[in-house]
C-alpha cells in the first residue's frame, strides 16, 4: 500500500538562505511521525511546505505527495481544498487559530460550512458532536462560550475539534502543547493519540521536546539546520542514538 504522505528531496530557501535541505520522509495512514529539533531547525517550514503556506519569498523544490497525488501539480484552488479538508494543522498558540468574538460552537460550525455543503443546523450538530469528542461536551461546555472563557488546554481542544471536524487524512500539530502546563500537555497528547487510533489519520507531531514524543510517535525524524540528521522507529532510536546531536538533545531533555 502506498504511503499517505511522501515528502521527497524537499528543499526550501528564503532569499539566499537555505532553510530546508533534502528533507525526505513518509507517513502511513494511522502513523504518528515525531518531527523533533531545536528552534530554527526547520520543523515549521516543513509543515508549512506541506500546507503550501510558505512565506511569499520562499522557493521550494522537491516532491510532496498525498495519497500519491503530487501537490506541486495542483492549482491554488485545488490546494485550498486540500488545506483544511485533507490536511489540517494545529499551531502552538490556540488564540491565533480562534476568532475571539465567535462562540466556540460557531467557530467549529463555520469550519464545517466552509468546506462542506452542510446547512447551518447540520454544521451546528456536527460541531457539538466533534467538541464532545475532544472532551468538551455541551452539558459542561455550552456552544455559546467564547474563547476567552476557556483555559489554554480547553482552547487547544477547540482548535483540535476544528482540525478534525472534516476528518482530515493528515493532521499536522506544530508544537501544540508548548504553551501548556505539563499535566495539560499530557492530556492533549493522550487526546491526539486516541483521535489517531479512532480515525486512522496520519499525524506529524512537531516538538522540540524529545521526552514528549517518546510515548506518542511511531517514527521519529530529528532535524538540525534544515536537515534530517537521524531517523528511525521510536523504540530503537531511543535505545541506540547514533548522532551526537541526538544524544545531546536526549541528555538535555532528561
Ligand atoms: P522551527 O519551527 O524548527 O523552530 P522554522 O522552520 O520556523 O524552525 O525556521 C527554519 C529557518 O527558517 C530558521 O532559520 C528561521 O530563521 C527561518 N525562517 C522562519 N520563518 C521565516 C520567514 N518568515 N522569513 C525568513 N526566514 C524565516
Ligand atoms: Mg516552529
Amino acid at each position: 500500500m502506498s504511503a499517505l504522505v511522501q515528502v521527497s528531496g524537499l528543499n526550501v530557501s528564503i532569499g539566499a538562505l537555505p532553510v530546508l535541505r533534502d528533507v525526505t520522509f513518509d507517513v502511513a495512514p494511522g502513523e504518528i511521525l515525531g518531527l523533533i529539533g531545536e528552534s530554527g531547525s526547520g520543523k515549521s517550514m516543513t509543515a508549512l511546505a506541506l500546507m503550501d503556506l510558505l512565506p511569499p519569498r520562499a522557493r521550494r523544490s522537491g516532491s510532496l505527495r498525498l495519497e500519491g497525488t503530487e501537490l506541486n501539480a495542483l492549482t491554488e484552488r485545488q490546494m485550498c481544498g486540500v488545506r483544511g479538508r485533507d490536511i489540517a494543522m494545529v499551531f502552538q498558540e490556540p488564540m491565533t487559530a480562534l476568532n475571539p468574538v465567535l462562540c466556540i460552537g460557531d467557530q467549529v460550525a463555520e469550519t464545517v460550512r466552509q468546506h462542506t455543503g452542510a446547512t447551518r443546523a447540520e454544521a451546528r450538530a456536527r460541531a457539538a458532536e466533534v467538541l464532545a469528542r475532544v472532551g468538551l461536551p455541551q452539558e459542561t461546555f455550552p456552544l455559546s462560550r467564547y474563547p476567552h472563557e476557556l483555559s489554554g488546554g480547553q482552547r487547544q481542544r477547540v482548535v483540535i475539534a476544528m482540525a478534525i471536524a472534516l476528518r482530515p487524512k493528515l493532521l499536522i500539530c506544530d508544537e501544540p502543547t508548548t504553551a501548556l502546563d505539563v499535566t495539560t500537555q499530557a492530556r492533549i497528547v493522550a487526546l491526539l493519540r486516541r483521535l489517531v487510533a479512532e480515525d486512522g489519520m496520519g499525524m506529524i507531531f512537531i516538538t522540540h521536546d524529545l521526552g514528549l514524543v517518546a510515548g506518542l510517535a511511531d517514527h521519529i525524524c530529528i532535524m538540525r539546520g534544515g536537515e534530517i540528521v537521524e531517523r528511525g522507529p521510536t523504540g530503537p532510536l531511543f535505545r541506540e542514538m547514533r548522532h551526537p546531536y541526538t544524544r545531546a538533545l536526549a541528555e538535555a531533555s532528561v
